[in-house]
This record gives structure tokens, C-alpha cells and sequence, in this order.
């Protein structure tokens, strides 16, 4: 788990702790090489949010550091990306 993830799991309820994992399960991020990754795994929270917001971020594929998209999967990309 990664540390922004146990420090939530520290302060919240149980039950909200898994809504917010839920919720940001919807969204991934992508770099401008094509690469998506589930935002979750990547470390980030997302909760009752709207919009497509960029943040700088290494991807794994490419190896640099880019300005990826947040956005929220598609139906097809949440089963691609569990
Ligand atoms: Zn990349």
C-alpha cells in the first residue's frame, strides 16, 4: 500500500476509506507516450471529483517525467484496468 493510502486508512472510518478507494478506482492516468495507469495504484485519491486535471508524474512505461491526465476510465477501460 502505498504511504498516502495507509495515512488515509489511518484517519478514516473504514467504510469511508473504501468509498474513497471506490472512487478513485474510477480514474486513470494517462501520459502523453499512451500509457494508463490505474490512478489508485499510482498512489493518488480521487473522491467525488469532476474534471480532468494534470499533474506531473514518472511513468513506468517511458521512464519520464510528463504531465499526465486524470480522467475517469471508460466502462471498457475499468474492466481493461481492475
Ligand atoms: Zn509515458
Amino acid at each position: 500500500m502505498q504511504a498516502e493510502h495507509r495515512f488515509l486508512k489511518f484517519i478514516l472510518p473504514a467504510r469511508t476509506f473504501n468509498a474513497v478507494r471506490a472512487g478513485t478506482k474510477m480514474w486513470l492516468l494517462e501520459c502523453p507516450c499512451g500509457h494508463k495507469r490505474d490512478l489508485w495504484d499510482a498512489g493518488g485519491v480521487r473522491y467525488k471529483a469532476t474534471g480532468s486535471p494534470k499533474e506531473i508524474a514518472r511513468c513506468p512505461a517511458c521512464g519520464k517525467r510528463t504531465w499526465h491526465t486524470a480522467r475517469k476510465k471508460t466502462e471498457e477501460e475499468q474492466q481493461a484496468i481492475p
